[in-house]
């Protein structure tokens, strides 16, 4: 597995027992190497948040292996999978979950407080990576002072902060106008191109396309798997 970021070998996820059992993932198997851009589609309720969960391990599979750089998470105790969480993955979402208290530093710097970096440290990179997302003008800005758009650039922000092996985000423009989930599109591709690695789900084929491969997942299983550029 050269380069590789992530891989899921028949994952199977089942939902409740007996009668009422959902089997919602189905041998779901794939490999994310770095530098990758890959869009998860599929309709509503096609299984894209359980696959979401698993791969961010926050839920873990019924069955199947995964491994993030090789290490077996099926394997590692809840600490070690909390520290691999806080390490390897920079989590984005659709409605930002960002504190409504803090500034655009301070909620940059949350995950960087985890990683036990110094106070010094912190705001430095926090800073850093807010002028990486275009927010240089707005450090000390509240979430109620900032736009849509501003508050998912600051969520990406902190979601890059820790240098992680791959961003993981879950429609993260759902909450988006068109304009707007262009230019966050924009910046994904920009960040991308910088190195970084991400994994995208969305239901919309519109922004699955500035993805360099689409994954698209029914009913559970994953239905095709293609590179687009
Ligand atoms: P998507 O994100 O593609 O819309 P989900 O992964 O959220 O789909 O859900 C897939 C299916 O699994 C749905 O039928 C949903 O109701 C079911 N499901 C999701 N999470 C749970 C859960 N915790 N318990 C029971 N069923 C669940
Ligand atoms: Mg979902």
């Amino acid at each position: 597995m050269t380069n590789g970021i992530l891989s899921l070998d028949k994952i199977n996820k089942v939902f409740g027992t007996g009668d009422l059992a959902l089997h919602v993932l189905k041998d779901v198997s794939l490999d994310v190497r770095k530098g990758e851009f890959v869009s998860i589609m599929g309709p509503s309720g096609s299984g894209k948040s359980t696959l979401m969960n698993i791969i961010g391990t926050l839920d873990k599979p019924t069955s199947g292996s995964y491994f993030v750089e090789g290490k077996p998470v099926h394997e590692l105790s809840e600490r070690q999978i909390a520290r691999l969480r806080n390490e390897s993955i920079g989590f984005v979402f659709q409605h930002f979950f960002l504190l409504a208290r803090s500034t655009a530093v301070a909620n940059v710097e949350l995950p960087l407080i985890y990683a036990g970096r110094t106070r010094a440290d912190r705001r430095n990179i926090a800073e850093r990576s807010l002028d990486r997302v275009g927010l240089s003008a707005k450090y000390r800005a509240l979430p109620t002072q900032l736009s849509g758009g501003e508050k998912q650039r600051v969520a990406i922000a902190r979601a890059i902060s820790t240098n992680p092996r791959f961003i993981l985000a879950d429609e993260p423009t759902g909450a988006l106008d068109t304009a707007t989930s262009g230019q966050i599109m924009d910046l994904f591709r920009r960040l991308n191109a910088e190195g970084t690695t991400i994994i995208m789900i969305t239901h919309e084929q519109e922004i699955a396309q500035h993805a360099n491969r689409i994954v698209r997942i029914r009913d559970g299983r994953i239905e095709s798997d293609e590179a687009i550029r």
